[in-house]
């Protein structure tokens, strides 16, 4: 019996002709996050992904795997030759080292074939197998509904047994989706957004606007901290820092007070969307949330939006602030986003921002501005970090 970690993947399975580069990519973004754990294999088996991993690293590639794309399901396994007495002998022993840790009372056999050659078939295989532990056990009873355990048999190329399944994320491997850039900013919702499109496959660049030396450095490094934690999930993340004071000022100073937020937020995405053309980037992704805030009303999206003619991706647009929170505890990033640090949004932020922006009007109101050099000037003078898991 050699122990190998199995990986099952849902919707990937299902992309007809484009399922090898799927697969392939998912076997790569897999090799990737087992680097430095020792000696590693990875293989594929039938649309199903095994890794071979030293004992010791075993806990820590199940984490890592959890946190991949594509993933719907990873099972510590036994791999076993195919045939029915290995299978009946291999299970119980399975079963039995399991139950000497915890108690168990009642089990059920799952069998499935993938190799339809093999005989018996996966229902016969199941009561062959059952009936086996049940002859050679004690205190163990059959629980066809509401078992204490599985022992799942799934026979490839090789046989496999395994009594867990810890679920993941699911979704579409990094990398296999084209590539977004996320305005990250430190609040809780941006980096909600871009987990949920690099779980679409996208991978993610970002950008962030500080107004240094108004906001601090320990702002700009929540930031760095929101990206790395991203990076576990996404792969390794461009980040590029734009200081937007100097717009700001601009800003504050040429036009009325009650459109600061609008238009500050049409600069994010024009030097966004400068930004993305350079690095080949098909789309800007946001943490707005329809309502949320004055600049996130339907007149205000409309008005931010018309500003780049890049794609806009916004998928936190229907949730509320209680939904995209939990997915920020669950991902990690929530004890970050709450550090109280001040966004450059707040410098000047107006007493009565627009709600109902005409973008007639703000065009207007930025004649007063000469966008092309401002917008060329902040990206002139922009930081880029690697971000690495
Ligand atoms: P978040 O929690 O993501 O900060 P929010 O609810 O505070 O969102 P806003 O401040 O209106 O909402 O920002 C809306 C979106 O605009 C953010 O989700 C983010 O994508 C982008 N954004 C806002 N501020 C910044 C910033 N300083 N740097 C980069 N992007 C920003
Ligand atoms: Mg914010």
């Amino acid at each position: 019996m050699d122990k190998v970690i199995s990986v099952s993947f849902g919707e990937v399975a299902l992309k007809g002709q484009n399922r090898y580069f799927f697969e392939n990519k998912l076997v790569r973004n897999i090799k990737n996050i087992a680097k430095g754990m020792g000696q590693t294999k990875v293989y594929k088996e039938q649309s199903k992904i095994y890794i071979e991993v030293e004992e010791e690293y075993e806990e820590e590639l199940i984490k890592r795997l959890r946190r991949v794309f594509g993933i719907v399901n990873i099972s510590p396994s036994y791999r076993i030759e195919k045939n029915i007495d290995d299978i009946k002998e291999s299970s119980l022993k399975i079963l039995e080292e399991i139950r000497s840790r915890r108690d168990i009372k009642t089990f059920k056999v799952a069998a499935n074939r993938a190799d339809k050659r093999f005989q018996p078939n996966s229902v016969e295989l199941a009561k062959e197998v059952g009936a086996y532990i049940l002859n050679n056990s004690e205190g163990l009873t059959v629980d066809v509904h509401n078992p204490d355990i599985y022992v799942y048999i799934d026979i490839r190329s090789n046989c496999y047994i395994y009594t867990d399944k810890i679920k993941a994320f699911g979704g579409l491997p990094v990398g296999t989706n084209g590539k977004g850039l996320l305005l990250l900013s430190g609040g809780i919702d941006s980096p909600v957004a871009g987990f949920m499109i690099a779980k679409r496959g996208v991978q993610i660049s970002a950008v962030h606007y500080h107004s240094y030396p108004f906001t601090s450095e320990r702002a700009e490094e929540k930031v760095k901290t929101l990206a790395e934690i991203l990076t576990n999930y996404c792969g390794k993340i461009k980040l590029y820092s734009v200081n937007l004071l100097n717009i700001q000022k601009e800003i504050n100073e040429k036009c009325p007070e009650d459109e600061m937020t609008i238009i500050s937020r049409r600069f994010m995405m024009r030097i966004a969307e400068k930004i993305a053309m350079k690095e080949e980037i098909d789309a800007l992704i946001t943490g707005e949330s329809l309502g949320q805030v004055a600049s996130q009303t339907i007149k205000g999206i409309h008005v931010t939006n018309s500003s780049v003619s890049l794609p806009v991706l916004r998928p936190l647009i229907g949730m509320d602030k209680v939904e995209i929170t939990e997915i920020s505890k669950e991902i990690g990033t929530f004890e970050t986003s709450i550090l109280p640090f001040e966004d450059c949004c707040t410098v000047f932020l107006p007493k009565h921002p627009v709600t109902r922006p005409k973008l007639e009007d703000i065009e207007e109101s930025e004649k007063v501005l000469d966008v092309k050099k401002l917008v060329e000037d902040a990206i002139d003078k922009m930081e880029v970090y690697e971000m690495r898991p």
